[in-house]
């Protein structure tokens, strides 16, 4: 008779945890008891929010709550199916139509998110024979549909095009397809990815280029018309992807391209055809937003004077903002322990805004990461500076 080993089929679970708490690793999530508005109540606490994605402020937009309010009191609270079956309602249909508008491409899909873009997209567009080659700093969503592929992996050093050029020359005899992919907007920095330079060098080797522009739709470029507007390649990066889930204010992923990419995408992607569609609401927000943002430009100049005039007084006070282009700010720091002290103290004078630490970032680049908000008032933004010069000063900071 064969012994079978007595384990404890659970216990890795506390044990796990456990060491995380030891670490000061784990999260200790904040609440929030009202909508995720500039001035918000997180904890009980009435305080200033600095580390939403909700950059333009629309999730609270009344053109948005009315177009979800009134998707659902029309077409009810579900949809009923996976968008290959019976999911697929005109309201999703009017979106991709008027987003690939808003990104001036051929045309443009809808995921139920950006995670499920990256992760459902990736593993088709490369596989055995391929090469996927990715900027060393790339979010986990993308590194989590590398992984799921079969294609071979190389990794640039972050925005680095001679480096890219260097792996590329290697790669070009070995492989059948190759794929450039990288963050637009990086976000733990808030620097931009050199678009105009990766594409043209992809161009010379035959490589596929794909972007992940979650933080900079809505954000950069005219009107928010994100990275490839930016550098004014719009429709030569090959799989443009981003999400409703930031500047957008609500939620879902999303690619922009052309029509052979998205025939392809939803036919191939498991998480497009083997995961639920969009709640009505969810789509009829999504059609405000865009028009929102086609129609009121003042959410992202507004967006962009509050983040010029907060880092440019940040740099004043002494703060190290590193090397951020955008309404991603990073505070700095260094030290870990005094990221979390200034974030758990800010938190207490009545700003919110949260610690990036490794192994998210390099050990000695502890930070506090704040996201700029349009809806935010220059009495705001002079309160919060207030508050970053009394405690830089009294952590030895500045
Ligand atoms: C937030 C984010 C995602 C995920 O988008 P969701 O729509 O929220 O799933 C993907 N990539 C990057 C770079 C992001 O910042």
């Amino acid at each position: 008779m064969t012994q079978v080993t007595k384990r404890n089929a659970t216990k890795f679970l506390k044990d796990e945890y456990d060491e995380l708490v030891k670490n000061h690793f784990e999260w200790n999530i904040k609440i929030l008891e009202s909508g995720s508005t500039p001035h918000a109540i997180v904890n009980g606490k009435e305080i200033i929010m600095m580390c939403s994605n909700n950059y333009l402020n629309l999730s609270n937009h009344p053109r948005l709550i009315k177009g979800a309010v009134e998707a659902a009191q029309k077409f009810g609270a579900g949809s009923g199916s996976v968008r290959a079956i019976a999911g697929t309602m005109k309201l999703h249909t009017e979106v991709e139509k008027r987003l690939a508008r808003f990104k001036r491409t051929e045309s443009a899909l809808i995921y139920q998110t950006g995670f499920a873009a990256n992760s459902g997209l990736i593993p088709q567009l490369v596989g055995e024979g391929d090469i996927v080659i990715s900027d060393e700093l790339n979010h986990g969503s993308i590194i989590d549909g590398v992984r799921l592929t079969k294609a071979d992996r190389a990794i640039y050093k972050h925005r680095d095009v001679a480096d890219l050029e260097k792996v590329l020359k290697d790669a070009d005899r070995k492989y059948r397809r190759i794929l450039i992919i990288t963050d637009g907007v990086f976000s733990m920095d808030g620097d931009i990815a050199p678009m105009d330079k990766i594409v043209k060098v992809a161009n010379e080797y035959g490589a596929m280029t794909y972007v992940d522009d979650a933080h900079g739709e809505g954000v950069i470029g005219p009107d928010g018309r994100g990275i490839g507007a930016h550098f004014h390649i719009e429709g030569k990066i090959d799989v443009e992807m981003g999400t409703f889930s930031k500047a957008f204010g609500v939620v879902g992923g999303l690619i922009a391209g052309s029509q052979d990419l998205v025939n392809f995408a939803y036919n191939k992607s498991r998480t497009w055809l083997l995961s639920g569609s969009h709640p009505p609401a969810v789509a009829g927000a999504q059609l405000a937003a865009i028009d929102v943002l086609e129609t009121e430009p003042q959410h992202v100049k507004r967006l962009w004077e509050n983040t010029k005039y907060f880092k440019k007084e940040l740099n004043t006070l002494g703060f190290d903002t590193g090397e951020s282009e955008t309404p991603i700010t990073p505070v700095i720091v260094g030290d870990s322990g005094k990221a979390k002290e200034l974030s758990n103290r800010l938190f207490t004078e009545g700003v919110f805004a949260l610690p990036i630490v490794f192994p998210m970032v390099a050990r000695d680049r502890a930070r506090i990461r704040t996201m700029m908000n349009a809806g935010l008032s220059k009495q705001d933004l002079d309160f919060a500076l207030h508050a970053f010069e009394k405690l830089g000063k009294q952590l030895a900071i500045i």
